[in-house]
């Protein structure tokens, strides 16, 4: 889940204990979304995966981390096709050929918070489609790669933006990535393109969600009459990635690693 106002504050930095903690919740969050990615099949409903990604997280002591979060209904996100994020999972949405799903999972764990996401395909995908899951992971993993300590949040952003808008498609803007640990969201807020605002320099300890969405065509979204689900002002289809870090000594460590 990704944050959308913002949140002022100092950034947290987290002892290694607190650090080995919320990298047990990832974990957790990383194998949940590895067992949806390998359900996803024409005729399965949303709502089954939601049911799968819950029973997931009892099994291994876990509370998923979004139902009730601000009212949402569900313990996953899932976001079909001009979805965005934050879809409410549902028994009349019924996986088909060629449509693109968003998984968004987060679980509180002895009280700390792990967030992942991952988008995969409901069979063959068009070859847009496949390139626009193809960026969006990609872009991922530039903003990562630039998750460095003395770097500042904005070449995160910088990295991510110029990754999808040289391939044509284009970041969404009015949802961020954002600290995480004992709180689901804390600052700072991570934005997926270079905003002109001073921007905080990383530091060890930090924990960061870094979650690019990226849309086929126009970055503009709405948010439907459900209050939640967010999509494309345009139609065109979106993904959606996300994973958590810890700020290191040299570099950073990915926390919710699917191997
Ligand atoms: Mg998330
Ligand atoms: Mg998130």
């Amino acid at each position: 889940m990704c944050g959308a106002s913002a949140s002022g504050g100092s950034i947290l930095i987290k002892t290694r204990d607190e650090i080995s903690r919320i990298r047990d919740a990832n974990r957790i969050v990383a194998h949940v979304l590895s067992g949806l990615s390998a359900m996803i099949e024409p005729g399965i409903s949303t709502y089954e995966l939601d049911r799968m990604a819950e029973r997931m997280s009892d099994d291994m002591g876990a509370k998923p981390a979004f139902k009730g979060y601000r009212g949402f209904p569900s313990a996953l996100c899932i976001s079909l096709n001009e979805e965005v994020v934050h879809g409410i999972p549902s028994k009349k949405r019924v996986l088909r050929l060629g449509d693109v799903v968003s998984l968004d999972f987060g679980v509180l764990y002895r009280g700390f918070y792990g967030d992942s996401a991952v988008t995969v395909g409901v069979g063959q995908l068009s070859p847009r489609d496949q390139q626009l899951l193809h960026i969006t992971e990609s872009s991922l993993r530039c903003g990562v790669s630039n998750a460095l300590p003395g770097n500042r949040i904005s070449d995160i952003s910088r990295a991510i933006q110029k990754c999808v808008e040289k391939e044509g498609f284009s970041i969404v803007r009015d949802f961020v990535g954002h600290g995480i640990g004992r709180s689901l969201h804390e600052p700072p807020e991570i934005p997926n393109y270079v905003m002109n605002a001073p921007s905080p320099r990383m530091r060890p300890g930090m924990v960061l969600a870094i979650e690019p969405m990226v849309n086929s065509g126009d970055y503009k979204v709405r948010v439907l009459r459900d209050g939640w689900t967010v999509v494309t002002s345009d139609g065109s289809r979106s993904a959606h990635f996300e994973h958590s870090v810890a700020i290191t000594e040299d570099g950073c460590e990915v926390l919710s690693a699917r191997d």
